[in-house]
């Protein structure tokens, strides 16, 4: 199909939801995309963090095509093997002890927010219950998830939401602290807050969250599905501060390109559900499950963690050096290969000649901030080839702005 061909009849076809870029891409192999006219990106999105271990990556293609001649889908009315793998490994990643498979992110966040009111209402509760969550957070596009999202203009068109839902100011323990009273059941929080702009956690602020939680027997839930599965430079980023949420969530990288997530608990949440409480056709089937089980295996055999640990470090420094020589770039943040650089301008320009002129593939985090999730299996010279393309981008744009 010629490419504006594709783009017209996508156009036509679907909901008028996304502004996509116009480029169609058609395969991926490691760090690289490649586009139907067969032009080759530097990809540095990985598809929204979900693409930890590359495009194209062998042996979790090999366990998808095999799971797939073999059995795809049998439902939760029966047990299967690679789902009981793949439960097992996640498990013991994410030191937690019981798991249940979802088909997305927001799934996983419905699921531990269940999770919460069930444990209110085990205790008496009632209905009459709150969530503490955060400004600038997110948490996905369905109304529950939608509800702990901080952010008025993706929930405003959709009040009401559910009920008791309290926002605090991330990183400021006493705005938290405020809203703790008697009626609360958990608080829900990004370890790392990714769509808010990548702002990590602090360890003073997780640890005072934490230690409230326990104080007023409400669940701390840890939203784990952009910066978990090795992306901080941790196994899980919760891991880096010695703070162990009582529910967690996980998708995006899991099934490094099939739709999986999870929500996983331990300890008095591990048990707060029943039979009955929650169900889903597609979660946990064997096909989806047979591609994290190979993921959860790869992230030991490659180290992947060691590995995002230097990358990170690396690319830290090259942003840092960029920071100095831009005058434009005001901010840096993050760890690992979680890392935000924020603009004194809006950077859509920088993002979209990035993608156009030097294809290179980017992607913002907030109408300031270009964030940094490329794939884990990246090289120092990868990071080298980024820096050089980006800072040909950002001075395309400067030019233009300053001969406007
Ligand atoms: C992407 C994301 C979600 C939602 O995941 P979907 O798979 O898009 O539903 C939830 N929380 C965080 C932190 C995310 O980054």
């Amino acid at each position: 199909m010629e490419k504006q061909l594709c783009i017209d009849r996508a156009e036509h076809a679907f909901y008028k939801i996304y502004n996509r870029f116009p480029v169609v891409f058609d395969r991926g192999e490691g760090v690289r995309l490649y586009d139907t006219d067969g032009t080759e990106y530097l990809d540095f999105g990985a598809g929204i963090a979900v693409m930890g271990l590359g495009y194209g990556c062998p042996e979790v293609t090999q366990a998808i095509a095999d799971q797939a001649a073999k059995l795809c889908h049998t439902s939760n009315l029966f047990y299967n093997e690679p789902s009981v793998r793949a439960a097992e490994k996640l498990a013991w990643a994410a030191q937690m002890e019981k798991v249940f498979f979802t088909n997305s992110g927001t799934e996983a966040i419905e699921g531990a927010l269940k999770v919460a009111k069930r444990y209110a209402h085990n205790k008496g509760m009632g209905t009459d219950y709150e969530i503490i969550a955060m400004k600038h957070s997110f948490h996905g596009r369905s109304l529950g998830a939608l509800s702990v999202t901080g952010n008025d203009h993706y929930q405003e068109p959709f009040a009401p939401l559910i009920p008791g839902i309290r926002f605090a100011e991330f990183n400021d323990l006493d705005s938290v602290k405020a809203l703790f009273n008697e009626k609360t059941c958990a608080v829900i929080m990004e370890t790392i807050q990714g769509e808010g702009g990548i702002y990590p956690a602090t360890e003073e602020f997780l640890k005072g969250v934490r230690a409230l939680c326990d104080e007023h027997d409400a669940l701390l839930i840890l939203d784990e599905i952009q910066c978990g599965m090795g992306r901080s430079g941790h196994m899980f980023a919760w891991q880096g501060y010695g703070v162990k949420p009582d529910v967690m969530t996980v998708a995006k990288a899991l099934g490094n390109g099939v739709p999986v997530g999870a929500f996983l608990a331990w300890g008095k949440a591990a048990s707060a559900m029943t039979a009955g409480d929650h169900g889903t056709t597609y979660g946990g089937n064997p096909l989806v499950c047979a591609a994290a089980d190979r993921v959860l295996d790869l992230f030991e055999e490659k180290q992947i963690v060691t590995h995002v640990q230097e990358m990170g470090a690396y690319l830290w420094e090259r942003l840092e050096g960029l920071k100095e020589r831009c005058d434009c770039v005001t901010g840096h943040r993050g760890v690992g290969l979680i890392q935000g650089l924020e603009f004194s301008m809006p950077v859509g320009p920088v993002v979209n000649n990035a993608l156009l002129e030097q294809k290179l593939v980017l992607i913002s985090a907030g109408s300031q901030v270009i964030r940094f999730v490329p794939p884990l299996v990246i090289t120092k010279a990868d990071v080298d080839e980024m820096i050089g393309k980006l800072e040909e981008a950002i001075r395309q744009v400067t030019l233009s702005v300053a001969e406007a």
